[in-house]
């Protein structure tokens, strides 16, 4: 069941889950280890687990998106060898994206932000992606990032696609078939909760309708939310949504809207959960002294999150969450005692770890 519901419609993802070889980048994504937390499980008197999504090819969980979405715009005719995909995106996705086309042989086309770090407009490019740097403006201003991504594939015409990670549902799809099937696997299907922060909320959607639809809505799906986001708000006040304001240290996470992916699974999560930075950068350290894992922020604040809701759903509980990527793209600003000062952060990093904050 689960091999066939897997090879279904995203075959490329499978490979690698039945055989003891798989074929160049795409073979390589998924399939990736739930690793038992077991310190902090130990603390909270429940199962913690964290899907290792950094162990991915290209580093994140966005890879199982990128493909996704590739892989869908094939079957559907719209992408032939030699078309060109582009994104309006600042991280994970353009990096999942620009590996996926050098495997395929597609061109690669990034639109983000010029405030964005030069490590990461280099990374593209090495990646061999087109990278435009366009001036940073508000989404509802016609010259973001996004909607010029959207016009230069309009320009393009024909065997050319813009990706749309946020609309377009082909990347919970990717989570439906891969992710969540994986969890349950690893799971046996004995879990109480999964909870996990939403970008695009591929994530969330995804893995949160197969583990709801699958253990017949015994698995409870949970939010979490950073600081700057409103869909806390709109869970707690059964649909209302603000006006976004604040902003948070985590990033790739956090919305203003409900996106298509996040609109599949909106009605069925159980509730969420607001986390602060204090409490993502505190785990971020404890984790990497606790575990050895050196995770990014939004990682931690599911770390956080998913102890948070274990403790809910009382003792013995299990729980699942997604340990998103490295810290590395973050390290020059998370690890930076100057960063976390401006930041008013520093003190929220107790003293027994204060000895990790080793970059001025
Ligand atoms: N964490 C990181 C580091 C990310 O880059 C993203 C993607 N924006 C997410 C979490 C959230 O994933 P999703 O887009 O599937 O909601």
């Amino acid at each position: 069941m689960l091999r066939s519901a897997l090879r279904s419609t995203v075959p490329a993802l499978s490979r690698g889950f039945t055989s003891g070889t798989v074929e160049g980048f795409t073979g390589a994504v998924g399939n990736t280890p739930l690793i038992y937390l077991k310190t902090l499980s130990e603390r909270v008197g429940s199962s913690i687990y964290g899907k290792a999504e950094f162990q991915n090819p290209g580093g994140s969980v966005k890879d199982r998106a990128a493909l996704g979405l590739i892989t869908n715009a094939e079957k559907l005719g719209l992408l032939k060898p030699g078309g060109t995909v582009v994104e309006g995106t600042a991280g994970n996705t353009g990096i999942g994206l620009a590996h996926v086309c050098r495997d395929r042989g597609y061109k690669c086309v990034i639109f983000m932000p010029n405030t964005q770090s030069r490590e990461k407009i280099e990374l593209l490019k090495m990646l061999g992606a087109e990278v435009h740097a366009v001036p940073a403006v508000a989404y509802e201003n016609p010259k973001n990032y996004n909607h010029l991504a959207k016009e230069y594939v309009e320009e393009l015409g024909s065997n050319a696609i813009w990706t749309d990670q946020f609309d377009n549902t082909a990347n919970a799809q990717a989570h439906y078939e891969t992710t969540g099937p994986e969890i349950w696997a690893q799971t046996k299907g004995n879990l109480d909760g999964f909870v996990c922060a939403t970008g695009t909320g591929g994530t969330l959607a995804g893995v949160g309708r197969y583990l709801h639809e699958r253990s017949k809505g015994k698995t409870q799906i949970w939010l979490a939310d950073p600081p700057g986001s409103v869909l806390h708000s709109y869970v707690q006040s059964g649909g209302k949504l603000k006006e976004r304001e604040g902003g948070s240290i985590t990033e790739g996470i956090g919305q203003g809207r409900i996106t298509n992916n996040t609109g599949t699974i909106i009605d069925k999560v159980s509730g969420s959960l607001h986390i602060a930075d204090e409490k993502s950068i505190s785990m971020m350290y404890e984790l990497l002294d606790t575990t050895g894992l050196y995770l990014g922020a939004s990682s931690s604040l599911n770390v956080v999150a998913a102890m948070e809701l274990a403790q809910k759903l009382g003792k013995g509980s299990r729980v699942a969450t997604i340990l998103c990527d490295g810290a590395h793209r973050y390290q020059s600003r998370l690890f930076s005692r100057k960063w976390l000062q401006e930041k008013g952060l520093e003190k929220a990093i107790p003293e027994h770890l204060q000895k990790y904050i080793v970059l001025e």
